[in-house]
């Protein structure tokens, strides 16, 4: 049986035309080709931006009580379909059901926030300014909003964005990761059945040569970007050329600082679940645990005690931790492992050669713990983005505080103790964007805004919350003055209010 088709979606419609360029899309469950998913050339955006650019007039111009309504409507039909949209996360992706349930749910906060967009766009207004003058404050929409996301999230990374670019009365053109194509199809259908009109959200398939255009196109306004950092750099680079407003998300090396006072059972739990959960496919996966000595033996035994009960196994059948993404990225993650070994770090649980709960074919590494792990390792350096957990030790919180800002990347951050002066002291130091008090995963809640520092996002904006709204908006100030009988006649110098 020849594996099926997986296109594009353009003005309210699946593309109906022929591509001579395609990506395989597997199951990495089972390591089989599922579908092919086409790849979109320069004519393909430029029908797909030419549609969000046709459908932006009337958006912008929909009243705020109208594209409320619509919002409402696609939160409810994502929330009754959200298994739906979660077996189709876990079938590509390969993370486990409930973590893909998860995904939905977190993307569903930010549609939720969104639903108060008619408060969240309110402007200022201050009456009699200067002598029968006012002045008011408006935020418009940008126009056409590009989305390019990676395959980690295949949901809620573009649920990060598109709910507050439509919301503020912009169109959207999503490009999703080419590894997990459909879940952005059953959102596009979602949103159709929610009312939204034709061309206001649009997905193309693809890889370099759809994200290229994307970045030259002159309809584009703005683009949106999460994935790896030299990716994210080349995006802010081109992309602000190109005149656009960019916000690119990269990648991350998240530290977890376990202090000696912790409740070490917690901080076991923790680490485990942050290091292994989605097969530490994360973007604010932990994959450093810096332990203050003397806890060293008893943290490292007590993770690898709990890590020998984790089972490895197919995400849709009730495993702890599905595959890897792709055979490929397995084989680079296991790389890693030996390059650990290499490099002189300690190998306590090793992942390599896994005992399976599914298809020996699918793309496998088990949990690996290295202890002993130096600033130097590539290991310590590198993203590695797969389930190995390095534990470096240290003397003291000074030396750990020390290791993580002098990180390249510092997207997110964990600190694990009982004192509150400790804990109060490494949020004012730490050189981090999002930080977690015996929080080992800190992804901000919707009406708070999500992104790192350093070279884990290149631009100024955050996503959601509060500076979602005003990265897909442009602000504007309006003086008016009503005519009144008593006007001052002829003035040419420069207006002071009086
Ligand atoms: P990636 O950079 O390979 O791909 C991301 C997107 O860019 C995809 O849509 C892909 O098609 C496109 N792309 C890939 N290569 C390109 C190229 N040469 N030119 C133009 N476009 C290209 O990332 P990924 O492997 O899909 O995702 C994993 C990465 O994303 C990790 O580094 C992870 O940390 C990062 N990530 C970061 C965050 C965050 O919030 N900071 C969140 C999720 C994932």
């Amino acid at each position: 049986m020849s594996p099926s088709r997986i296109t594009h979606y353009i003005n309210g419609a699946l593309w109906s035309g022929d591509s001579n360029r395609h990506g395989d899309v597997y199951n990495p469950a089972t390591g089989e080709v599922r579908a092919r998913v086409d790849f979109a050339n320069s004519a393909v955006v430029d029908e797909a931006v030419s549609s969000a650019k046709k459908a932006a007039t009337e958006w912008r111009n929909t009243s705020l009580a109208k594209r409320t309504q619509i919002l409402f409507a696609f939160r409810e039909i994502v929330n009754a379909r959200k298994e739906e949209l979660a077996k189709a996360i876990t079938l590509e992706h390969g993370k486990v059901l409930s973590d893909a349930l998860g995904e939905v749910t977190r993307g569903l906060e930010v549609v939720e926030f969104a639903c108060g967009i008619p408060h969240l766009l309110k402007g200022g207004f201050s009456e009699g300014v200067s002598t029968g003058i006012d002045v008011y404050s408006i935020r418009q929409p940008l126009g056409v909003d590009a989305i390019i996301s990676p395959f980690n999230f295949p949901a809620m990374v573009p649920m990060w964005f598109f709910p507050i670019a439509i919301a503020t009365g912009n169109t959207v053109v999503l490009k999703p990761s080419e590894k997990d194509p459909t879940p952005a199809l059953l959102i596009a259908s979602y949103w159709k059945e929610a009312g939204l009109p034709d061309g206001v959200f649009n997905v193309v398939q693809g890889d370099k040569v759809a994200v290229d255009r994307i970045l030259e196109h002159p309809d584009i306004s703005s683009v949106s970007f999460v994935g790896s950092t030299p990716i994210a750099k080349y995006i802010y680079e081109n992309g602000t050329k190109a005149g656009k407003r960019i916000q690119a998300l990269g990648g991350a090396k998240n530290h977890m600082l376990v202090l000696p006072d912790a409740d070490l059972d917690l901080a076991a739990d923790a680490a485990v679940n942050a290091g292994f959960g989605s097969a530490g496919e994360r973007c604010m996966a932990i994959s450093a645990l810096v332990a203050v000595e003397p806890i060293g033996d008893e943290l490292v035994k007590k993770i690898a005690d709990r890590m020998s009960k984790l089972r490895t196994g197919d995400g849709s059948a009730g495993a702890d931790m599905g595959p890897l993404v792709t055979s490929i990225h397995r084989d680079k993650v296991a790389s890693y492992v030996d390059a650990g070994e290499r490099e002189g770090a300690t190998l306590v649980v090793d992942g390599r050669n896994p005992k399976i709960e599914g298809a020996a074919s699918g793309f496998w590494l088990g949990p690996t713990l290295f202890d002993h792990v130096r600033s130097d390792m590539t290991i310590y350096t590198d993203e590695i983005f797969g389930p190995v957990l390095s534990v470096i030790r240290v003397k003291s919180y000074e030396e750990g505080l020390n290791l993580i800002n002098s990180h390249r990347y510092g997207n997110g951050t964990a600190i694990f103790t009982n004192d509150g002066g400790a804990a109060r002291r490494f949020q004012n130091e730490v050189t981090v964007g999002m930080i977690g008090i015996n929080v080992p995963i800190p992804v901000p809640t919707a009406y708070y805004s999500f992104g790192g520092w350093k070279s884990s996002l290149f631009g100024d904006t955050h996503a959601h919350g509060t500076e979602g709204i005003h990265f897909f908006t442009r602000g504007k100030v309006v003086t008016s003055r009503w005519l009144d009988p008593s006007h001052g006649g002829i003035n040419l110098g420069f207006p002071q209010n009086r």
